[in-house]
């Protein structure tokens, strides 16, 4: 199983340990565990959640796993992360306020007053590498660490096809139209409940405008000058390795 204090995950030296690799003190300090959950939730990865005082151990982020153990691990650990976050949250029914119990046929939890079934929350959102001759849109979002900047990306809202959503969000962020969206890939990103759709487009009409809020800059860039760029656990990343591979066979400039 995999030990996890609020969004952290505990180092061992592997980071899925059976129970007797687990520090004793630690055990002692479980607070909720996958494993007092029904048969059908058990495909899971299993984790175990503890309490806020084990400051003497090592800790990592969903990030920091990715660094540490790779794609799999990260993908394990954030689905028990999505889980166990969602768990922890949603405690009592907002219809009628009664106690939700955990369900036996899937993994939903039941109003033990009402009955209305919650299900853990999926967050879609579009991410999308578009492209004008040869070079690529790159923009600094305000919310983004120090001077990274990254390809377009916004939610999906009630109603919305994906085509409406990249409309929509290219138009209110860039001022831009673009052409020729195709799917790329997608991945799960659980931060905290994110399900990510990568597409590539093309420009097709309308100058680049940064929205000034949610954008403060964005521009054109060919990859031997390219500003920082997001890690490569993210699907952003992918889309900016696929776009050089197809355009500039040398590659980032490094
Ligand atoms: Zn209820």
């Amino acid at each position: 199983m995999m030990i996890f204090k609020g969004d952290k995950l505990l180092v061992l030296e592997r980071p899925e340990v059976d129970r007797s690799a687990v520090p004793p003190e630690l055990l002692e300090r479980i607070i909720s565990s996958s494993f007092d959950l029904p048969e059908v939730w058990q495909d899971m990865p299993p984790w175990s959640e503890v309490d806020d005082v084990c400051d003497e151990f090592e800790w990592v982020d969903l990030r920091g796993a990715w660094q540490r153990w790779g794609d799999e691990v990260f993908a394990r650990a954030g689905t028990a992360y999505q889980y166990m976050n969602w768990l922890r949250s949603v405690r009592f029914c907002s219809r009628c306020a009664s106690p939700l119990s955990p369900r036996t046929e899937d993994k939903g939890l039941d109003c033990t007053g009402c009955g209305k079934v919650f299900y853990a929350p999926l967050q879609p959102a579009v991410i999308v590498a578009v492209e004008r001759e040869g070079k690529l849109l790159l923009a600094h979002n305000s919310r983004m660490p120090n001077k990274r900047y990254s390809i377009l990306a916004g939610f999906v809202e009630p109603g919305e096809s994906l085509e409406q959503t990249i409309e929509r969000e290219i138009k209110e962020e860039a001022d831009i139209e673009v052409e020729d969206v195709r799917y790329f890939g997608s991945q799960s990103w659980p931060f905290p409940c994110s399900l990510m759709l990568g597409f590539t487009a093309r420009w097709k009409s309308g100058s680049l405008r940064p929205d000034g809020v949610e954008l403060s800059d964005a521009g054109w860039f060919s990859p031997d000058e390219f500003p920082d760029i997001p890690p490569s656990v993210s699907i952003s990343r992918k889309l900016i390795d696929d776009f050089v591979r197809r355009h500039h066979p040398g590659g980032y400039r490094e």
